[in-house]
């Protein structure tokens, strides 16, 4: 599909774009990590407030937040050693430090200089794909969101509103502003038929079995990449997510390596899905797809 506005980036700026990815996948592992204990401690105190209520209390003043995404400064979570600003370069801390705190040697691990170099090289792709107009930036943001949800949803099976609500609206005022190669009318489309589908999966499950099979944050994800790709996406992004997911479900059941109840989140596989078609458009994933499964020609 032509992109709008497409203003070409020379090869020094797509390296830029990199060096920028890496710094904002540092930011990711900070959000990764802290976003969900804000959301607990958040609904504790929610929780804390209510039940004064329901007993006639007064309930107590809400307190500051202890945790937020930039308080206190980052720590070793094994020593508490804060970490200096040379200890938390992207990927090099990492590489001379051979893995390890500076104080304790306790492993850091992998996660965080892949996340950075996984960021990195998705915000060079953007840059060099769509250029340096408003799409490419746009493409940008819109991986970090999605590489940040996927590894929250993996880590603790949620995926916060505060991410997937933001990320379905831009999607749709991108493409009201033509900075995204979808129409209007497509991304408006894609964005109520992807929150739909999921959502009538979950009930029809839900009413068969009595069990949930997914979340309500699995039906805004595919929203989001509704609003993003347009409803032509939606079959391809559901049949490659759900192919997916049942293989690495299978392969670790397998090893035995399920965590308790036996529950995989479908968030990283949708997310996967999403980076699919920021590489091949909804043709393309089917053919490929097909391919997969054996049935392509
Ligand atoms: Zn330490």
């Amino acid at each position: 599909m032509p992109i709008p506005e497409f203003l070409p980036a020379e090869p020094i700026w797509v390296l830029l774009a990199g060096l920028l990815g890496l710094l904002v996948g540092s930011f990711l592992n900070v959000v990764v990590h802290r976003l969900p204990k804000m959301m607990e401690a958040q609904w504790d105190a929610e929780c804390a407030a209510h039940l004064a209520v329901r007993a006639g209390k007064e309930p107590d003043a809400p307190a500051p937040a202890a945790l937020t995404l930039s308080h206190p400064a980052s720590r070793c979570p094994h020593c508490s050693h804060g970490i200096r600003w040379f200890e938390n370069i992207p990927v090099l801390s990492w590489l001379v430090l051979r893995g390890r705190c500076s104080h304790c040697k306790a492993a850091i691990g992998m996660r965080y200089p892949l996340v950075e170099l996984t960021t990195g090289a998705l915000f060079a792709w953007c840059i060099h794909y769509a250029g340096m107009g408003a799409t490419g930036w746009l493409w940008c943001g819109f991986s970090a969101m999605l590489l940040c949800l996927a590894l929250i949803d993996w880590d603790t099976t949620l995926l916060p509103d505060s991410l997937t609500l933001p990320l379905l609206w831009a999607g749709l005022l991108a493409a009201a502003l033509r900075w995204t190669p979808v129409a209007l009318p497509d991304a408006v489309w894609g964005a109520a038929a992807g929150y739909l589908v999921l959502w009538s999966v979950y009930w029809a499950f839900k009413l068969a079995t009595g069990k949930e099979g997914m979340g309500y944050g699995d039906f805004k994800l595919l929203a989001a990449l509704g609003a993003w790709f347009g409803w032509q996406a939606l079959v391809p992004i559901l049949l490659m997510s759900s192919v997916i997911g049942a293989v690495v479900g299978i392969a670790m059941k397998l090893r035995s390596s399920l965590r308790p109840g036996g529950y995989i989140p479908f968030g990283p596989f949708l997310a996967g899905a999403g980076f699919a078609a920021l590489l091949w458009s909804p043709a393309q994933l089917m053919a490929l797809i097909l391919h997969l499964l054996g049935l392509g020609t």
